[in-house]
């Protein structure tokens, strides 16, 4: 019943002769209290809740496992209804405004096989769901709630309904390619935002692609949201190599998206660049970046290759990680090294799928 839009919802009070104010009472309770059972909505007559309970299911979504980084990351293991485990980040204090980021999951796995992230060695099992895309955000809203977790964001006063979140920014940058499951993802960012349930701006979103270039100027159209690029590389060769993707919609397809991507006022696109040593990190990647990206609105993050045993790469020395950066500085980009928040628990980028990951661990001692 996730999955519903409040609109949705009404047609279906309707067919069942109920008033239409009902379905906001449903839709406010599953998406604003995120209830797990349809007996806890107590405003429900006592007869709707029984026939909604044996026609309809609450997608439930089991958290089996937390870990917390030294750094204060939390990283929960999720269970699906059919037995696939999933990852989230909880990213507190993310911002330099103390905001907390969650990053979400869009698929069991992912089917992009990039060479250097762990999600690709599970494959593709199946896609998420918009009720478990948004279940991921409610259960961990559950779990922190549950602590008595406290906000230490600092919230601007034209911003009060930011006040009560415990989540202020959500990044799709877990498992999975979200515009290669673009339904259901957009699904989740229309219900995330929508007024009646946890009334997110697009403005907190943040969809990341390794470059589904078909749906990259449809995002920018059906949503409001940010959009990140995976970008990684700067010469075909060198991308085909570490991003089949790429084989599919090339560098110049790419960037002529980027370029044609609808930006609102004073916003730009995140491109990320992972960092492989020997590899992509040279002076001359960092001015070819450059020549790709210029005239673009944009920020760089460049993400430092976070090691692990289903990858054979490393991770640059800091001094050409600062180098590289120094380059973009000099040719006036936005550019950030991102820290590797949670690296203790395999929770930075590129390191979820922790079963892989383990058993790649176990057949190396
Ligand atoms: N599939 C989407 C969303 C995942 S975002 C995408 O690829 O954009 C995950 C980010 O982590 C991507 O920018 C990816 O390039 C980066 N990444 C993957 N493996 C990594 C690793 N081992 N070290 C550092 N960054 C990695
Ligand atoms: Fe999939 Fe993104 Fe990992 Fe590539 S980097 S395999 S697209 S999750």
């Amino acid at each position: 019943m996730l999955n519903l839009s409040l609109d949705q919802l009404k047609n279906l009070m309707l067919q069942r002769g109920e008033k239409p104010y009902r379905a906001k009472q449903l839709f406010e309770a599953l998406h604003q209290q995120w209830v797990t059972d349809f007996q806890q909505i107590t405003c429900l007559s006592k007869e709707l809740r029984d026939a909604l309970s044996t026609e309809y299911e609450i997608t439930a979504l089991e958290i089996v496992r937390v870990k917390e980084s030294s750094d204060g990351t939390r990283k929960y293991l999720i269970k699906t209804h059919d037995g696939h485990s999933i990852e989230s980040v909880f990213i507190p204090n993310a911002a330099t405004d103390g905001r907390n980021t969650l990053c979400i999951s869009s698929q069991v796995g992912c089917a992009m096989g990039c060479t250097f992230c762990a999600t690709a060695a599970m494959k593709l099992a199946r896609n998420l769901t918009a009720a478990e895309i948004i279940g991921q955000v409610y259960a961990v809203n559950r779990d922190l709630r549950a602590m008595g977790w406290k906000n230490t964001a600092v919230i601007l006063e034209s911003e009060p309904s930011e006040d009560a979140r415990l989540i202020h920014n959500l990044v799709y940058m877990g498992m999975g390619e979200p515009l290669h499951n673009y339904e259901n993802v957009l699904q989740s960012i229309r219900l995330l935002c929508a007024q009646e349930g946890q009334n997110y701006s697009g403005r907190r979103i943040t969809v990341s692609t390794s470059g589904i270039v078909k749906n990259i100027l449809k995002l920018g159209e059906d949503t409001n949201v940010h959009i990140a690029i995976s970008f990684n590389a700067t010469t075909n060769s060198m991308r085909d190599e570490i991003m089949p993707v790429n084989k599919k919609w090339n560098l110049e397809e790419l960037v002529e998206a980027c370029r044609a991507f609808p930006l609102q006022t004073r916003r730009r696109i995140t491109f990320e660049y992972v960092l492989l040593a020997g590899m992509n990190d040279t002076d001359e990647d960092a001015y070819r970046l450059i020549h790709w990206l210029s005239g673009i609105k944009c920020k760089i993050n460049l993400i430092p290759f976070n090691p692990h045993p289903l990858s054979p790469y490393k991770r640059p020395e800091l001094e050409r990680v600062k180098a590289f950066q120094h380059i973009l500085l000099q040719n006036h980009f936005a550019v950030f090294i991102r820290g590797t928040r949670g690296d203790d628990i395999d929770a930075a980028c590129g390191m979820l799928g922790a079963q892989k990951l383990e058993e790649a661990r176990i057949a190396l001692n």
